[in-house]
């Protein structure tokens, strides 16, 4: 032990002992005071749902007994605002540190930059330490300097950095920082309301939140599932993945110490010649490169969870249609596999990626609602509701990242349901309605003859739901909307507007990406290089930054400053928003203005995707093998 300092740990989404950065370094200078601050308004219109409120409530209480079995209490704080009740704790316990976890979404970003400057301006010395990332997102870039756009590269240049050794050692005992401020039992916290309890009493049969039991399923996953990921991750309705999402969301589970493990599962199989081991281990980090590359996409471009990343979807008409939003979030859209995935997502907040694919896919492309509509309800209704890995997946189906879906590409539910699903059972389990529909027919019901229908109970349009459209005229509508989207984007471009617009399958070096700098003349308000780095809005406005240096990000112009610069209407030099310059660390009413301002995105012309990272999240890409054109 150090010092006699007495430091505030912090604790947000990183609800663990072992591999806890920020708890270990101050457990090793002193005395603690672990706090948890809940404040629901600061939460905004990311306030947690209810599947994912469980969880938390059943962790922190499996936190708040790991603290005391080492000496120290969980102080649980409700609070209108979360800097208030840090000062409340620092005053009562006399503190003179705070340390925390880093986090990278929108609304964090903005709170921890702010609390750090607020602090600091107190002469309260304040830390932050990476424990949610292998790799931070201001440490990754190309042989430019610029921050990657594909995942492929970007994963590649991953793996061929140094990774942080094994974990930290676990704290043995930890002393406690005396202080007397307002507590709140977990149940003050207003976590979980009674009318909620008994559908969350269900999610307990399936679910053990906790970080022991994070680590108990890493264990059991690594040992008995992980040989056989790579053939079994794309069967639904099966463990057939890890289920460690929500885990890892709530931090309850070190990163590194899950890559860790599997890299030395892979060590060993290696020196067996186990192809199908290392090809399995290879996917399930790659799976984890997911994970990192979402924190790397919304860090870097602050603004894509209110906008796509290429700008080619800012003239869609989307079709705001409330109806057909409920039908789809109710699983009454007449087609088994959707309707099967969204009532599973409803009634155990929990859904395999391929069911999120279908859904998500059927919701843009089908109903054409918008994707931020879906992308909300995914929030609301997920158990590892994850702001940057629900905007990954939503952008990466909608056609707005280089290396995701197609926009134009529709899949057939029909025949994703035989290929993912060739039994029924996965319908059968959650579509009672068709438990006796011969699997046939089971995944297009409209098809069958009336005596099979008659003879399995199934009435169309009565039990169960005629389809909500037939899907050759949402192809049709589909690609109408595209050619809409073009078309305005055209006259806007002849009207002067410069941004382009186009279908991201053959040129999306042509849409827009703001080009952003991560290796020279970074600019953070702590002094460490190790430390949270984070853009400002004032650095973009004043060129220079309060300490002298240019700003972190800026676009790729020739000229130093300013970020903004204008363009002349090619597909290379294109001006940039301010917003989407900024990071989430400034406020979000400047994003959005920023959002719906008129001007025009910087073109990165630099950034390649080769052929392995065209498909972002399947290396198989086996529904582009069937897309909607070949059926039949
Ligand atoms: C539209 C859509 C929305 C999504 N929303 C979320 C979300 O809110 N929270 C969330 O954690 N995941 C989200 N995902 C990603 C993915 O579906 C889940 O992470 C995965 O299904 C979790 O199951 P698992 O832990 O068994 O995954 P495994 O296959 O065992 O993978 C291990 C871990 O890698 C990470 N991972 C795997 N796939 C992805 C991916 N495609 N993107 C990012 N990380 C990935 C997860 O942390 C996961 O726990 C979304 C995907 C889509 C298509």
């Amino acid at each position: 032990m150090g010092s006699n300092s007495k430091t505030i740990v912090w604790f947000r989404r990183d609800l663990r002992i072992e591999d806890n950065p920020a708890l270990a370094a101050a457990a090793r200078d002193g005395s603690i005071f672990p706090v948890f601050i809940w404040c629901p308004k600061e939460e905004g219109q990311f306030y947690p749902g209810r599947v994912s409120r469980w969880w938390l409530k059943e962790s922190l209480v499996h936190l708040d007994q790991s603290l005391r079995s080492l000496g120290v209490e969980l102080v649980l704080i409700k609070a209108e605002n979360t800097l208030d009740a840090m000062f409340e704790c620092i005053n009562a316990t006399g503190a003179t540190k705070v340390v925390f976890n880093r986090l990278y979404d929108p609304v964090s970003l903005v709170r921890d930059h702010n609390i750090k400057q607020k602090l600091g301006e107190q002469n309260i010395a304040v830390h932050s330490y990476n424990g949610d990332l292998l790799y931070e997102p201001w440490e990754v870039y190309d042989e430019k300097g610029h921050a990657f756009t594909t995942f492929a590269p970007f994963w590649d240049k991953c793996l061929s950095m140094q990774l942080d050794p094994a974990s930290l050692p676990t704290p043995w005992r930890l002393v406690p920082a005396a202080g007397s401020v307002k507590r709140f039992s977990i149940e003050e916290l207003g976590l979980e309301n009674e009318s909620e309890k008994p559908s969350n009493a269900l999610l307990r049969r399936a679910w053990t939140p906790g970080w022991t039991n994070a680590n108990k399923a890493l264990a059991e996953f690594v040992e008995q599932q992980l040989l056989e990921y790579s053939k079994n991750r794309v069967k639904v309705g099966g463990n057939s993945t890890s289920l460690l999402s929500p885990y890892l969301h709530f931090g309850e589970l070190s990163v590194r110490k899950v890559f860790h493990s599997v890299q030395m599962k892979q060590l060993l199989w290696a020196n067996e010649g186990n192809s199908c081991g290392l090809e399995s281990a290879k996917m399930f980090l790659r799976a984890i490169g997911f994970r990192e590359y979402s924190r790397y996409l919304c860090f870097n471009f602050p603004f894509t969870h209110e906008r796509p990343l290429l700008s080619n979807l800012k003239y869609f008409p989307w079709n705001s249609d409330q109806a057909l939003f409920k039908a789809w979030r109710q699983g009454q859209t007449g087609y088994p596999l959707v309707d099967a995935g969204m009532r599973e997502l409803w009634a155990t907040g929990w859904t395999h990626n391929r069911m999120r694919v279908i859904v998500a896919t059927f919701c843009v492309k089908v109903l054409l609602l918008p994707w931020r509509w879906g992308m909300k309800y995914f929030w609301d209704t997920l158990l590892d509701a994850d702001l940057e890995c629900d905007i990954l997946g939503w952008q990466y189906i909608s056609g707005s990242l280089p290396d995701g879906h197609d926009l134009h590409r529709l899949d057939d539910p029909e025949l994703q349901g035989s290929k993912y699903d060739p039994e029924g059972d996965y319908i059968r389990q959650w579509l009672p309605e068709l438990a006796r529909m011969p699997t046939e027919w089971i995944h297009h019901p409209w098809d069958a003859p009336a005596s099979v229908l008659k003879s399995a109970g199934v009435e169309l349009g009565f039990n169960y739901s005629k389809p909500i459209i037939d899907i050759e005229k949402a192809q049709e509508k589909l690609i109408e909307a595209i050619c809409l989207m073009q078309g305005k984007a055209g006259a806007a471009e002849t009207n002067g507007n410069s941004e382009v617009v186009v279908d991201n399958s053959e040129n999306f070096r042509k849409s827009s990406i703001p080009k952003v700098i991560l290796k020279e003349n970074p600019t953070c308000v702590s002094a460490s290089s190790r430390d949270q780095r984070v853009p400002s809005m004032q650095n973009l406005n004043n060129n220079v930054s309060p300490n002298g240096k240019r700003p972190r990000v800026s676009i790729e112009d020739g000229t130093p400053e300013p970020n903004v610069k204008a363009c002349n209407g090619n597909t290379e030099a294109i001006s940039v928003r301010e917003a989407d310059l900024c990071s989430t660390a400034d406020s979000s009413s400047a994003k959005r203005q920023a959002t719906s301002s008129s001007s025009s995105l910087c073109v990165p012309h630099t950034y390649s995707v080769s052929s392995k990272g065209k498909d972002l999240f399947n290396c198989e890409s086996s529904d582009a093998k069937h897309p909607w054109k070949e059926r039949g």
